[in-house]
Parts: C-alpha cells; sequence; structure tokens
C-alpha cells in the first residue's frame, strides 16, 4: 500500500552533478488549489493520493521543499545554438525510486523566475500545462514512453496571455520523468564544463538510463535507438511535437514538453500547429529528420569523450552509430504500422502498404486517427470508393497474415480517443473559465483510449472547422 507519510526526494542529479545546476526555491503561490490529480501515478511512485491533498502534499506540490534546483542546458531552438538555456521557470524537486523499482524525478514547471529565466516571467499558463496533462496521459495509455504529470494546480494569480487580451490563470505542471536530461544537457556540458564533469555526466547518463551501453558510443546508440523507436511511434499515431529543439528531446527516450503538442485530425505531411513554427521545421513528415538531426548534435557533444587522441576516428564511428537511426527507426514503424493494421509481412511490402495509405489519406483529405479504426472495426466499405484498390490489397495481405484476422477477442490495436485539436482546446476555454469538466472529462476519454464509452460519442471525431488549429505556446 502507498505509504500515507512524505515520501523521501532525493537529489540524485545535483549530487552527481553539481555544476549542472543551481539551488532555487519555487515562489510561494498566492492561493494554490489542486486542479487535477493522478492518483494511478501517485500510488505508482508509493506515494498516497490523500497525502498529496494534504497541507503538506501541497507543500510538495507547490515547491515549497528543501533541496530543489534549476537545471542548467543549452540547445539548439530552430536550428540555432543557445549556449545557455535551462530550468527558466522550472524547477526539479527531487528523484525518488518508485513502486516499480524505478528512479524518477518530480519536476514543476511554473515555479517561478529562475537565474535562467531571461525576459520570461517565470509563470506557466494553466491551458498548455493542462495539455501536456492529457497528452501525457493518451501517449501512456497508447504506449508510447513519456513523461506524465503528476498533478496540475492553479496558483491563485493572473498571468500575461501569449495570445488576445484575457490574462490566463497561472498554473503549476507536477512532471515525472524518468530524468530530465536532455541533448541540451550535453551541449551545455560541452560548451561550458570540464572534461572531468562531461565524463561524469556520460557515466551519470548510462547508469540511470542505459545502464548496459559499453561507454560514450555505447550511449549515443542507446539514445540513438530509443528515439528511433519515440518518434516512429509519434508518428504511427499522428502526433506533432511542435518544438523538437535540442532541449526539448530527453535521453531516456521518453517524450518530453508538450506544450504546443497537437495531434493530426486529416493526415498531412506538412502539418504544422505550434504558431512559432513559422517555418514548418518541425511539421510531422519532418520530425524522423529532425530526430536524426538532433541525435547528430548529441553525437558532437560525445566526440572528445569517444576518443581523445583521435578525433577523426571518433566522428567516423559516431557517424557510423548515426548511419543506423534509419534502419531502426523504420524497424519500428513498419514493427507498429503492421501492428495498427493487423498485417504481418516484410517489412518492405508493409513500408509500401503505408505509403500508399498515408498518400490516399491526404488525397482525401481523411482522419488519420478515425481511418485506422475503421479498418479495425472492418468498416472500411465506409471509405471512399478512390480506396478500394488498395483495400483490396489490404485484405489480401491480412488473409495471408499468420495472426492478421482479428477476431472480437484481439484487443484494439487503434485509439479511439485522442485529443483533438477541436475537443481539447474547448475544454482547455472552459478550464480558462474556471469550469474544469471538461477537462476532466478529455482526460477520462484518452487515459483509456481504444475502448468506447457511453458518454464520450463527442470525443470519438475531430468535430468540424479545425483545418486551421494552431496551438500559442512554448514547451
Ligand atoms: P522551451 O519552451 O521548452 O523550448 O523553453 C525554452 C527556454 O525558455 C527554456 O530555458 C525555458 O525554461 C524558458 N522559458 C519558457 N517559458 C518561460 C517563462 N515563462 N519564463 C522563464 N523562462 C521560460
Ligand atoms: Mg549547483
Ligand atoms: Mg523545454
Amino acid at each position: 500500500a502507498p505509504s500515507t507519510a512524505a515520501p523521501t526526494l532525493h537529489q540524485t542529479y545535483a549530487d552527481a552533478l553539481p555544476e549542472l545546476s543551481v539551488a532555487f526555491r519555487a515562489d510561494v503561490p498566492p492561493d494554490p488549489e489542486l486542479q487535477w490529480l493522478n492518483e494511478d501515478l501517485a500510488r505508482e511512485l508509493g506515494i498516497d493520493p490523500a497525502w498529496l491533498r494534504s497541507e503538506d502534499g501541497l507543500a510538495l506540490l507547490t515547491g515549497q521543499i528543501d533541496g530543489t534546483t534549476a537545471q542548467a542546458y543549452a540547445g539548439h531552438q530552430f536550428g540555432t545554438p543557445n549556449s545557455v538555456l535551462g530550468d527558466g521557470r522550472a524547477v526539479l524537486l527531487g528523484d525518488l525510486v518508485d513502486t516499480l523499482g524505478h528512479r524518477r524525478d518530480l519536476h514543476l514547471k511554473g515555479a517561478g523566475r529562475t537565474p535562467f529565466a531571461r525576459g520570461g516571467d517565470g509563470k506557466a499558463p494553466l491551458g498548455p500545462m493542462l495539455r501536456e496533462a492529457v497528452l501525457g496521459e493518451w501517449l501512456h495509455a497508447c504506449g508510447v514512453p513519456t513523461t506524465r504529470a503528476l498533478a496540475v494546480l492553479t496558483t491563485g494569480e493572473r498571468i500575461a496571455p501569449r495570445q488576445g487580451i484575457t490574462p490566463e490563470p497561472g498554473a503549476l505542471l507536477v512532471r515525472v520523468a524518468a530524468s530530465h536530461l536532455r541533448v541540451g544537457t550535453f551541449e551545455y556540458a560541452a560548451w561550458h564544463l570540464d572534461p572531468g564533469v562531461r565524463r561524469a555526466l556520460v557515466d551519470h547518463t548510462i547508469a540511470r538510463h542505459h545502464p548496459s551501453a559499453d561507454g560514450p558510443l555505447g550511449l549515443l546508440e542507446a539514445v540513438t535507438r530509443a528515439q528511433a523507436r519515440l518518434v516512429a511511434q509519434w508518428m504511427l499515431l499522428g502526433l506533432v511535437h511542435g518544438v523538437m529543439n535540442t532541449d526539448n528531446m530527453a535521453l531516456s527516450g521518453e517524450g518530453i514538453d508538450y506544450g504546443p503538442v497537437a495531434v493530426l485530425d486529416a493526415h498531412r505531411r506538412g502539418a504544422v500547429f505550434s504558431s512559432i513554427d513559422r517555418g514548418g521545421r518541425y511539421a510531422y513528415g519532418n520530425q524522423p529528420g529532425i530526430a536524426l538531426w538532433n541525435l547528430s548534435r548529441f553525437a558532437e557533444t560525445l566526440v572528445q569523450r569517444i576518443d581523445e587522441d583521435d578525433p577523426n576516428g571518433a566522428v567516423a564511428r559516431a557517424t557510423a552509430v548515426l548511419e543506423q537511426y534509419e534502419g531502426w527507426y523504420l524497424e519500428a514503424y513498419a514493427d507498429g504500422l503492421a501492428r495498427k493494421l493487423g498485417i504481418r509481412a516484410e517489412q518492405s511490402a508493409v513500408l509500401a502498404l503505408g505509403e500508399e495509405l498515408f498518400a490516399l489519406l491526404e488525397e482525401h483529405g481523411l482522419d488519420h486517427t478515425g481511418t485506422f479504426r475503421t479498418l479495425e472495426e472492418g468498416r472500411a466499405s465506409e471509405l471512399p470508393a478512390g480506396m478500394g484498390a488498395w483495400i483490396a490489397r489490404w485484405e489480401a495481405l491480412r488473409a495471408s497474415s499468420a495472426d492478421g484476422s482479428a477476431d472480437d477477442r484481439t484487443p484494439a490495436r487503434n485509439p479511439l480517443y485522442a485529443p483533438r485539436n477541436l475537443h481539447l482546446d474547448a475544454a482547455l476555454r472552459a478550464a480558462h473559465l474556471g469550469d474544469l469538466a471538461p477537462v476532466r472529462e478529455m482526460l477520462d476519454a484518452v487515459r483509456a483510449p481504444f475502448t468506447r464509452r457511453p458518454g464520450l460519442e463527442h470525443l470519438e471525431g475531430p468535430g468540424e472547422g479545425g483545418e486551421h488549429f494552431m496551438t500559442f505556446c512554448g514547451t
């Protein structure tokens, strides 16, 4: 049973790597109120949800505890290096070992202006914090590695709006992550810190996330494989991260920082939802390539560690690892696609079928999430006539697949519910006005996304008029 006492938080990261963070205590929120508590996740962490609702629990959730730090990192933002970023508005509360034996970070976003805040106000608006909570729960339910929200609180403040003129409620997001080590952490160390710290950072990251990796080259391989698998799953779900800067890429292989994330309705390779992504660098179809670009920046930080005496040799060995990314990506992507389509076939056949399917979806303006579910539910005849030839090929492949014939007992493989842009946006606007019920309903839907439930029919499709949907926020 989860402990009813305060959890003991450790400062594993700050203890191991003191050069990579600064002490910082979160602002005292004027009137904190718990808006959503992830009780399942609390229990998984070994924390009694009832304790989290107590006064001491609220102190933890608002960062009013000792030992908290803001982490230093650098990053490439939209392709441009920034040598000092860091947690501008967030603190690492500490870490604990959960009931499954995994070390997890507790992190608080919206904590106030840290020494890394630059021009920012240190605040977090309620909408993007709830968006992050919803997206994390959906991805987790879909089996995708992800950071998750433990709690969302309002602070009692009104903060400057990102768009429009209505001040937004200030909020706090308590996030649980395998760690907050990012590509940007390694960039910071490479650009500012001495070899001893950089060696310690490699060792710490290997021990924490990739214990079977052999040295820095092994770490590069493990992170590259993990990111290939992650982005493949995003692509299959139609997820557009929105701001895949190197500071938003976690070395654990979990997705992180979902403030501007959106999910495709109509399938479009060029889909961009984030208002700050003006050039479309992080468009849906660019994500696999961008992940490799980010991994190349990661590799650069490791070259000296791979072989100090032979930089050219080290570059060649790192390059050889990066050259395997595409193969690992395609393997994960084809495996996942075959599962979504209920087929078993050669990778090349799966990829060809997928390429044609997505071209047809784009041509006919068809819904990404909905089409897979329509196929899975045996309603292919409802799809446009222009898809007939493709459907016939798919049916033939399915018939020849050993375990391809889904029957009533096969658990669904394609989500029915997704955080649809219009529905989520409407729920976030209601939350802005003080009504959390629609967000809670959305959370209910996306936390069990495979099973149709009465009362949630209105969340099944994309809704009308979302073609030009945009998100307004950083991560
Ligand atoms: P991201 O949005 O994750 O790409 O964040 C980029 C950088 O801006 C990070 O250093 C963040 O901590 C920082 N940042 C974002 N919003 C704020 C804010 N409101 N106040 C202070 N720093 C911020
Ligand atoms: Mg320090
Ligand atoms: Mg970020």
